[in-house]
């Protein structure tokens, strides 16, 4: 039952949408409000232009999509997009092996669809929700506030009408990595927020091809990570409408080509010709886009002195993590479900801290492997690093492969890995006397294990 009055939303993309869909049970009306011009079809749109890229939905991400919006599986579904076992549908190639393909269905389940249709179908699915409204071409320029409590947002229109909306509860920001939070919240008094940065250098080159079954044996997608001393990387997986979307990537100044006889010679670089066949033999739909996306960046303001009450910052604006780990919405999407948990269980104030801890495990699975690659970039892998000796076992070892996507996929925390099974089986598959067994750099999840043999 709702008990309070207005909670407002700006941003109407994917964490924006999915953050009113939390906040339905708790105030009789939520407001999102979106600066860009929503297409009422499943389209791209001008402030979202990743969308024009390869977007991955992790599997705790569809679990937590699920949960916050239930039957939204179901219509995607019905919309066109692909089911997939995660690790037996898509072949994944990191440091340059394949993963062992589970023997059994993995459990890892997921959905091959493209970024448009997911995010447009949510916001359909939550637009349609009572108490729950979606206003586009309204930019918010910043925030009221009464007290040290923000209350409402001004806006914008095109014509450059400026209106107040206020009253409201709580307010949300979900306007992706360009976040003008930190400054707002500078003119409110508050210092500059806390902010990391990493170095990724990524440069993505996507395009679309016709999908048809002669193709990767009729499976959804093939994956080959860059690795240290192996600057490519690339992605293929099925859309919705028999479209296939491939991403080539390129780490630390190296741009993947635009002419396909350039794409084709950089995807033969990977580890199986799996993408370069379908760059030269399928049709290509549209050209090529490139984008460069230079750092991950994430911002503290759990730990901002004198953060405002009934605000909270959520998404890309709290923390744009390295595409190439598929991770974005679905942190989205986890963050949206403890949102609608703590404002349900009466606690607002909690929720930057409690959105601080769920982005701690992406960060750290996305930063570990991107801080090696970083350290060791001309230098090829070593099998060293901890993560490396399972990545080496779970190219033997189905069930470490299963183990490793299950945290990838953001159902298992880290610390799974941490299991003395596992490090048992690395031990086995690795044919090492002494194996340590870590995910994401803490040193708390170190755990060492000498064979017994
Ligand atoms: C190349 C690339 C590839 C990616 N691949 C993946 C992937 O495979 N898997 C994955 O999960 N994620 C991926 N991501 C990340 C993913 O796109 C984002 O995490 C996801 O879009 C969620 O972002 P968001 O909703 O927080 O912000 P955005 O999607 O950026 O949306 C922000 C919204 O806020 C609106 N807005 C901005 N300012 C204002 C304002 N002042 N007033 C009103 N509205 C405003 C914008 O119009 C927009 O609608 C990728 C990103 C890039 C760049």
């Amino acid at each position: 039952m709702a008990e309070k009055g207005l909670g407002i939303v700006i941003g109407a993309s994917v964490t924006g949408v999915l953050a009113a869909a939390a906040l339905r049970n708790s105030y009789a009306t939520v407001r999102v409000v979106d600066r860009d011009t929503i297409p009422s079809l499943a389209a791209s749109r001008r402030n979202v232009p990743q969308a024009n890229h390869a977007h991955g939905l992790l599997a705790g991400g569809l679990l937590a999509m699920e949960d916050l919006l239930p039957g939204i599986t179901k219509e995607l579904i019905a919309a066109g997009a692909l089911t997939a076992d995660l690790q037996n549908d898509l072949h994944w190639y990191l440091n340059g092996q394949r993963l062992a393909p589970a023997r059994e269905p993995s459990g890892i389940d997921g959905l091959a669809v493209s970024r448009v249709l997911l995010e447009h179908l949510i916001r359909v699915h939550v637009g349609g929700i009572d108490g729950i409204s979606v206003v586009d071409r309204q930019a918010v320029s910043g925030l009221i506030t009464h007290d040290r409590r923000v209350v409402g947002v001004s806006v914008v229109s095109p014509e450059g009408a400026e209106t107040r909306l206020e009253g409201a509860d709580l307010v949300i920001d979900a306007t992706g990595r360009g976040s003008r939070s930190g400054a707002w919240l500078q003119s409110m008094g508050c210092p500059p927020v806390e902010t990391e940065r990493l170095d990724v250098g990524i440069a993505y080159v996507s395009q679309r091809f016709r999908r048809e079954s002669r193709f990767l044996n009729g499976r959804i997608g093939t994956l080959c990570a860059a690795y240290p001393g192996h600057l490519y990387g690339g992605f293929v997986t099925a859309e919705e409408d028999d479209r296939f979307i491939v991403s080539l990537t390129g780490r630390f100044g190296t741009t993947p080509p635009t002419d396909r006889a350039g794409m084709i010679a950089w995807a033969q670089r990977l580890a199986t010709d799996d993408i370069a066949e379908i760059i030269r033999d399928a049709q290509p739909l549209g050209s090529p886009t490139l984008t460069r996306f230079p750092y991950s960046v994430r911002r503290h303001y759990e730990d901002l002195p004198g953060f405002p009450s009934g605000y909270a910052v959520l998404g890309d604006a709290l923390c744009s993590f390295n595409p190439v780990y598929a991770q974005g919405m679905s942190v989205a999407a986890l963050q949206a479900q403890l949102l609608g948990n703590l404002v349900a269980a009466g606690l607002p104030n909690d929720i930057q801290a409690g959105a601080a801890a769920l982005t701690d495990v992406a960060w750290e699975i996305a930063t570990g492997p991107d801080k090696t690659m970083i350290t060791k970039r001309s230098r090829s892998a070593q099998n060293d690093e901890p993560t490396d000796q399972l990545l080496a076992a779970a190219v033997r070892d189905p069930a470490l492969a299963t183990a490793f996507l299950r945290v990838t996929n953001l159902i298992d925390p880290p610390e799974s890995l941490g299991d003395p099974e596992l490090t048992r089986r690395v031990v086995a598959a690795y044919g090492s006397s002494s194996v340590k067994v870590r995910f994401g750099g803490r040193e708390e999840r170190v755990s060492t294990l000498r064979s017994r043999a």
